[in-house]
């Protein structure tokens, strides 16, 4: 998922014709001063931090400064935090506006309807999952028509606008329609979006860009995402690995069969902390490599939970022992196999003559992985 920082998606916004505060992006306490004794950022001012995280006005990463000196401090400040796990290298220093109101808007995919939704809120400015459902407003929009003027004014009722705001938000919601369409965008969402004076203005930004689309947008190849160095290294293998916070590794096949022994494991008490799915592969050059990867993480225990449809248990297997031996003795982990289906049995004997014991039961085995990471320092 490409996931746009504030700055970012504040920049897809410009070309789009959204309303924004006038502002620049700083790396150091020095450059966000110089940037407001240049006059590129005007005074008062707001010190964002760029993370992908939401709730910084809530967490000390959103500051107001009125000078120069107030604005390099609050920039050296939002620098040095580590907001909820995520290191903040950028800050976004922005002309303080002054707020009327704080609204809500945002394009999503229903993907129940299978269709575009959007949806707004007179409650603007906190959690949208904090506001109560009564207060919040979906409406579907059909692609092939685009947004409609029937649909933009329910939006002006529901926010409450009248007069030249409402030309205002006809206006915004035609960009916001563009940039979700254009940009292939899976969410688009302005929170708040400010009324200042008789105008609106974007004063946050949240984009995020449709993954299966990312081949028609080289443009944001680039764009720093919440990957762990080891997930983008399995991007780039291309294999499925995603790491959580538990101490369990999970090798399994399928996304189903993945999601189903995660579940299995939370049940018994185990707590997942990284899984991998070998998909439909069975080549053993891409199990060793993925199960390299798993050791990487290092995992209290691994259990691998196999089945045999396309794939060859025994295929499997072979390419798990060639990885069991290349895994360096400090990264060593025990190994819980369940290997089940096509050629089971040969799997099966070539797991035991490497140490392995493949349990058949799904529950047993799931059961001893959960007891081997809990006996584990
Ligand atoms: P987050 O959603 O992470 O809390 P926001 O960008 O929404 O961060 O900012 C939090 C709050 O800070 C906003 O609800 C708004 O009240 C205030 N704020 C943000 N940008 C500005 C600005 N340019 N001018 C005035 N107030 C701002
Ligand atoms: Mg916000």
């Amino acid at each position: 998922m490409v996931k746009l920082a504030e700055w970012q998606g504040k920049s897809v916004f410009r070309k789009y014709g959204v309303p924004l505060p006038r502002g620049e992006v700083a790396r150091s306490a020095e450059e966000a001063e110089t940037l407001v004794r240049s006059g590129a950022v005007p005074l008062p001012c707001v010190v964002k931090a760029q993370v992908l995280a939401g709730g910084r006005g809530k967490g000390g990463a959103v500051r107001f400064a009125s000078t120069a000196e107030e604005a390099r401090a609050a920039a050296a400040a939002i620098l040095a935090l580590e907001f909820k796990g995520e290191k903040v290298r950028e800050v976004l220093l922005e002309e303080k506006l002054a707020i009327v109101r704080e609204l809500y808007v945002s394009m999503t995919l229903d993907r129940t309807q299978r269709m575009p939704l959007l949806i707004s809120s007179a409650r603007g400015g906190v959690e949208i999952e904090s506001v109560a459902d009564a207060e919040i407003d979906r409406q579907t929009v059909d692609p092939f028509p685009g947004l409609t003027s029937y649909e933009k004014r329910r939006v002006a009722k529901v926010l409450g606008l009248s007069g030249p705001l409402v030309r205002s938000l006809d206006r915004l919601l035609d960009s916001l329609w563009n940039v979700f369409q254009h940009e292939d965008a899976e969410l688009v969402e302005i929170n708040p979006l400010a009324v200042v004076g008789d105008g609106l203005v974007a004063l946050d930004a949240k984009v995020i860009i449709e993954d299966d689309a990312s081949f028609r947008h080289p443009e944001y190849a680039e764009v720093r995402d919440d990957r762990t160095e080891l997930e983008e290294i399995a991007r780039e293998k291309e294999i499925a690995f995603v790491q959580l916070d538990g101490n369990i590794g999970v090798i399994a096949n399928g996304a189903g069969l993945t999601m189903a022994t995660l579940d299995v494991l939370k049940e018994l008490g185990g707590a997942p902390g990284v899984f991998l799915d070998l998909g439909g592969t069975d080549d053993p050059k891409k199990v060793t490599e993925a199960f390299l990867l798993m050791a990487r993480a290092k995992p209290a225990s691994v259990f691998l939970n196999i089945f045999g449809g396309v794939t060859r248990c025994d295929t499997v297997a072979k390419g798990l022992v060639e990885a069991m031996r290349q895994v360096p003795s400090d990264e060593r982990f025990p190994l819980i196999a369940r290997i089940r289906g096509n050629n089971e049995k040969e799997g099966t004997e070539i797991l035991r003559a490497a140490g392995v014991t493949s349990v058949p039961d799904l529950r047993a085995s799931a059961q001893a992985a959960v007891d081997a990471a809990r006996s584990k320092p």
